[in-house]
């Protein structure tokens, strides 16, 4: 049945199709984005009387410039609070982070156009790439979205358009533009949309080039018409678009096998120069050698190398830093524990011991500090369960033995020994 013009407008106030930025279909017509707002607007007029819209949070500042007293130190220092280790990545995310918001701000007054400082993250799972965008876009009271790359195919294939990167950044703002425009993006796993020639261990390339040829003119800065719900599901939605040349993408991802490319270089490079004390090469650690050539032979393309201009390593994570990680964090993981036991009335501890052991174990399970959280449950579930019932408890400490007989007995051992 051919459908009448009728059915594609909005049946509150006869909006047409093409004037309204969304047009969301009920059983027999349709409704506008406009119309579902001061709909919103009359059942809380109803509800709450005059306080209206209790739960809406402020808007995001839309003309975000960095305080004149914020130096890359202060920043590298909020960064510290949250991220245990990874100096070399905190500061050098400091300084692109300044850089790029002090660009913001001196736009167009001069010709001398500073490009922008999109970073590259390499590092394994779990070491705390993303933590680090999302500390500092949480400091920078900017909107925030987390993507993953392999989600994005090329145009033309099942999967969703790099477009829709942009829709998430909308969506966390409440599809304000202007501070969309000024937020921060991080990219994850852009590994996996490698060039699989350069690197048989990929099994998907449909379109893994044709993604990175995609992402290019959005990194760089350029208008977008970005699909305000994402994905290729809904073709009635009007697009919106943003500019992104302020936008600050941050990239990441693991890198497999990437050693034996940075190897192969340095070894090429040793040739002819004679080894002296000073330079002598952390063979464990290459990772913290990574350059552009390496990440090209990863199998980026070089359009793409080229605008991740600052490419930055995270070291993978020892005992020691796992430990710390425990502990140390504004909102570290035995904090929250020790939180929630005083919440009942208990003190809680942990021997230095049990945290060496908690930690000796996510090291064995190679999830980095992710794997900490659930080795902490698996240990705690029994106290959080009993202690609240017995209430002349007002004290409790965690034992390494007491960690080993909990952890032991969990599912997550089991997946040890499989
Ligand atoms: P990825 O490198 O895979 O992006 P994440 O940043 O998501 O890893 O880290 C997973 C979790 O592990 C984080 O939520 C955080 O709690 C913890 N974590 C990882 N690395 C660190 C670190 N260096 N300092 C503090 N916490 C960390």
């Amino acid at each position: 049945m051919r459908r009448s013009k009728q059915s594609y407008r909005c049946s509150f106030c006869g909006k047409d199709k093409s004037e309204a930025l969304i047009l969301i279909a009920g059983i027999e017509g349709h409704i506008c984005e406009v119309c579902v707002e001061q709909a919103v607007d009359i059942i809380e007029e109803e509800l709450y009387g005059n306080n209206k819209k209790p739960h809406t949070p402020p808007p995001p500042p839309t003309d975000f410039i960095l305080p004149d007293n914020i130096a890359p130190k202060e920043i590298k220092e909020h960064l510290d609070q949250y991220v245990i280790g990874q100096e070399d990545a905190k500061k050098t995310l400091s300084v692109a982070v300044y850089n790029h918001y002090k660009r913001l701000r001196q736009q167009h007054q001069d010709d001398i156009d500073i490009e922008k400082s999109n970073v590259l993250f390499v590092g394994e799972t779990g070491t705390g790439k993303t933590l680090m965008a999302k500390t500092i876009a949480k400091f920078l009271n900017v909107p925030f979205a987390i993507v993953d790359a392999t989600v994005f195919t090329e145009a033309g294939y099942v999967g969703e358009d790099v477009e829709s990167i942009l829709s998430r950044l909308l969506q966390v703002c409440d599809y304000n533009v202007a501070a969309a425009e000024k937020g921060i993006v991080y990219i994850d796993e852009i590994d996996k949309i490698a060039r699989k020639s350069d690197n048989p261990s990929i099994t998907r390339d449909v379109s893994g080039e044709g993604v990175q040829q995609g992402m290019l003119k959005m990194l760089e800065g350029t208008d977008v018409n970005v699909p305000p719900q994402g994905g290729r599901k809904h073709p009635e939605q009007k697009l919106v678009k943003v500019n992104t040349h302020n936008i600050l993408f941050i990239c990441g991802g693991a890198f497999d096998g990437i050693e034996k490319h940075i190897a192969r270089r340095m070894n090429t490079h040793v040739i002819g120069y004679k080894a002296d004390e000073k330079h002598i090469v952390d063979r464990d650690n290459l990772i913290k050698y990574v350059n552009h050539q390496d990440l090209k032979r990863f199998g980026l393309i070089p359009e793409l190398v080229g605008r991740l201009p600052v490419a930055t390593y995270l070291e993978p994570l020892d005992v020691d830093t796992l430990r710390r990680i425990l502990t140390e964090p504004r909102n570290a993981l035995l904090k929250q524990y020790t939180k929630l036991f005083a919440l009942e009335g208990i003190k809680l501890s942990f021997t230095l011991e049990a945290i060496d052991y908690i930690a000796r174990q996510a090291l064995e399970f190679k999830l980095g500090a992710r794997g900490l959280r659930s080795i902490c449950e698996a240990v705690m579930t029994d106290a959080m369960f009993e202690l609240p019932s017995q209430r002349h408890i007002k004290e409790f400490t965690v034992t390494e033995d007491y960690a080993i007989e909990k952890f032991e007995r969990s599912k997550y051992s089991m997946l040890k020994a499989a």
